[in-house]
């Protein structure tokens, strides 16, 4: 390629500053990229508000919390401290709720572990005939969840629940449980193990705890025939967890981008 067709299809960035340092810089003086590109002269105050935002991230804060704002299935959600930063990986498991249900289904569900509510509210917005009760004990989480049920006008079905015993005949259980065995966590990321809520990610000593509990109680609260769908860490654990359980039988897997097993369907027996 010639260098003018170079110039032609690259826009050009002067500012010698990265691509993430742009979105920092725009967004702490509320401009496009466009208008920030473009802008010549900084006042101080300016200036030390980028900076501010910039320094956030050189110490690993999450980009999406210090925009408050992070994309899931298309959507733009709004976190924070205290809510776990929906995941690419997620995603599976709408589309395992859309090999189970047409977009005209009617079905109650619940989504154990709501955090920010990117999985009941997308699943809601998809399917508009469905009801979510959405489920946590972590305040951040509520209010979170709350923003977002607001923030696409689905608040009126939905309800929020920090007590399982509020529930019964239910389609579909859906959860990304926390399963990162408790000992991994120091492995991770600074940006996940120091930002992100421990609560959402510890899944105790073999990190199954929540499948555990999950599937315990899913027999009780699921309707004969219906549907529980898991995000796995580890989908062959939980699968050996679901063989102690004759509550259950395995109809399918969605693979995430990295061709592992995501999302896991099971169907409560008759
Ligand atoms: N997949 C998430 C991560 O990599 C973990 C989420 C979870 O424990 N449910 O951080």
């Amino acid at each position: 390629m010639s260098n003018e067709k170079q110039t032609r299809f690259l826009t050009p960035n002067p500012s010698g500053l990265t691509q993430e340092n742009i979105w920092l810089a725009s967004y702490a003086l509320g401009l496009t990229t466009t208008q920030f590109m473009a802008k010549e002269n900084f006042s101080p105050e300016e200036n030390a508000k980028i900076n501010s935002l910039i320094k956030r991230r050189e110490n690993h804060e999450p980009m999406q919390y210090i925009m408050g704002i992070a994309d899931f299935y298309g959507r733009d959600f709004e976190v924070g401290t205290g809510v776990l930063i929906p995941r690419h990986d997620s995603e599976t498991l709408i589309e395992a709720v859309k090999e189970i249900f047409t977009p005209d289904s009617e079905f109650i569900f619940l989504d154990w572990g709501t955090g920010s509510g990117c999985i009941a509210v997308t699943l809601l917005l998809e399917f508009k005939n469905s009801f979510a009760f959405m489920l946590d004990k972590s305040n951040a989480a509520l209010i979170y969840a709350e923003k977002n049920l607001s923030r696409f006008n689905v608040q009126d079905r939905a309800k929020l629940i920090t007590d399982i015993n509020e529930i019964s005949s239910l389609d579909l259980i859906i959860s990304n449980p926390p399963y990162i065995p408790s000992g991994e966590i120091k492995n991770l990321m600074p940006e996940v193990k120091d930002y992100e809520p421990l609560s959402a990610l510890d899944g105790g000593g073999d990190g199954m705890d929540f499948y555990r509990l999950i599937f315990s109680q899913a027999r009780n609260i699921l309707r004969p025939d219906k549907y529980l769908i898991f995000e796995a860490g580890d989908a062959e654990q939980v699968q050996k967890l679901k063989t102690l359980d004759n509550n259950f039988t395995f109809i399918n897997q969605i693979l995430d981008t990295g061709s592992f097993p995501r999302a896991l369907i099971f169907k409560k027996n008759m």
